[in-house]
């Protein structure tokens, strides 16, 4: 299978291959990995369709610059026409009247949309566990998770089911299934692409993020979704710049690593080992890596979750059961039309996020929870771009371990806890990468992190490519 879009051009300039053809491995990929439950929906025929009309537009020289790339999205994008259920059951069989704009986006530089990929519900989750259609599996050992919330996303990537995914991030959702399955990751910057058309979790941390195996084609369809877009007032309107990759040969960096990283007591020892072993390759490479301190990083989870917890429970107050979605036969009145509807309709986790969320915002409590962590987040964020003002990037590893197994993870405090090193990036809105950097002990991929300062994507991207083809 092809590994970039590169050789996917070259080849479908050459006619060594059609899109078509292109798109019919992918589909038998699919369905050679269908008990791995990555996509919920596989849009077979219409891909095929579209494949061919692509061919014929690339016979005339008229194809846009995403020809040949065959893509899944994540089911929290919505999709004109094609059902959107965000892992869960309270949108019924709800279908999208619109395009999300990256999926304009996409369709316009005729990227192919292949399939629709399994998450936790709302995108609340870090093992692709809290999913209506079931769990989704690592498809380097299946009785492991592939992490979450984009877990179907991260699967069909590893497993060659397309090229790229297209996932969301709000607290780690596309660097955490990236680490724990071996491929890239990237959160932009707050504010880099349009959310328009993206189903909201916590919208002050909502970011579209991608995953690939390799750099090139990640930077390619990050440089055609990013930017300004009429549809969302939050978008920054500052200019894209050519993500293509400069190369970064002989460039010496400025990195640094938090010492409470390391110091944290879910770190597993293969995690730490691994990561010790990065910073002295990149110290023998001549790059300028030191310790520094941040003595927030216990603040970072509370602050991320109470905030999320708040965010979640005003934006999920739409799903009531009476313009759309899941309704509940049960009800008398209308009081138990949103009480019943809401409680069969949403899973567990969602219900006690909106609850969470409900009580941190409540008279009582909001300024003890929901402005005290507003307070922590200015000063989480301060503090972070301090170091960034000093050093190009900071380095972390992804996660404190590696995947664990299916089903082992009953307490959601725990499973909050792999989200300790991804979060802070998204408190702060700052853009981040995971990249792949080994195995552990029970061959399982680890991942590197690497944060940057605001709008600093092209610098990410070319440390990401200069880091992954350092002969380690
Ligand atoms: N695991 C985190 C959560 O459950 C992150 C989710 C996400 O980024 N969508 O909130």
């Amino acid at each position: 299978m092809y590994t970039s879009l590169d050789l996917i051009r070259k080849d479908l300039l050459n006619g060594s291959i059609s899109c078509k053809q292109l798109v019919e491995d992918y589909l038998d990929n699919i369905y050679k990995y269908q008990y791995l439950n990555a996509i919920t929906e596989v849009y077979a025929e219409e891909a095929v369709a579209r494949a061919r009309s692509i061919d014929a537009r690339l016979n005339q020289n008229k194809a846009g610059k995403l020809a040949g790339m065959v893509i899944t999205i994540k089911d929290v994008f919505c999709y004109k026409d094609h059902v959107l259920q965000c892992s869960g059951e309270i949108l019924g069989d709800f279908e999208s009247q619109f395009n999300a704009t990256v999926i304009d986006r996409l369709i316009a530089e005729d990227a192919i949309i292949i399939g629709r990929t399994n998450c936790d519900e709302f995108a609340m989750g870090s093992s692709n566990e809290n999913s209506a259609f079931g769990p989704v599996k690592n498809g380097l050992d299946s009785d492991r998770v592939p992490g979450g919330s984009s877990g179907g996303a991260a699967v069909s990537v590893q497993m060659n089911m397309c090229l790229v995914a297209l996932g969301s991030d709000t607290g780690g959702s596309v660097r955490q299934p990236a680490a724990f399955c071996g491929i890239l990751g990237l959160k932009p910057t707050y504010s880099r692409i349009s959310r328009h058309g993206l189903v909201a979790y916590a919208s002050s941390f909502d970011c579209v993020g991608i995953f690939s195996k390799e750099i090139d084609s990640l930077s390619t369809v990050l440089e055609a979704i990013a930017g300004t877009d009429d549809f969302d007032s939050t978008v920054s309107k500052r200019e894209v710049p050519a993500y293509t990759i400069k190369s970064a040969n002989g460039v010496k960096y400025k990195l640094a690593y938090i010492k409470e990283t390391l110091e944290s007591e879910g770190i597993s020892s293969d995690v730490k080992t691994n990561f010790k072993t990065q910073i002295e390759i990149l110290k023998k490479e001549g790059h300028i890596v030191e310790e520094v301190d941040f003595p927030f990083l216990e603040y970072v989870l509370p602050t991320y979750y109470i905030l999320t917890w708040a965010e979640a429970s005003s934006n999920l107050s739409r799903y009531d059961g009476v313009r759309y979605g899941y309704r509940s036969k049960m009800t008398t009145d209308v009081h138990s039309l949103y009480k019943k509807s809401r409680t069969e309709g949403f899973g567990e986790e969602v219900k006690r996020r909106i609850m969470l969320g409900t009580f941190v915002l409540s008279a009582n409590y909001y300024d003890a929870y929901y402005t005290k962590a507003q307070k922590v987040r200015s000063l989480i964020r301060k503090e972070t771009k301090r170091i960034l003002n000093k050093y190009d990037f900071i380095l972390t590893p992804t996660t404190p371990s590696t995947a664990f197994k299916i089903g082992n993870t009953s307490d959601p405090l725990e499973m909050y806890l792999a989200d300790l090193y991804t979060v802070q990036a998204s408190v702060a809105g700052l853009p981040a990468i995971s990249l792949p950097c080994g195995y552990c002990s029970k061959n399982m991929p680890i991942g590197l992190q690497v944060m940057a300062n605001d709008f600093k994507e092209a610098n990410l991207l070319e440390f990401s490519s200069y880091f992954l083809n350092l002969d380690k």
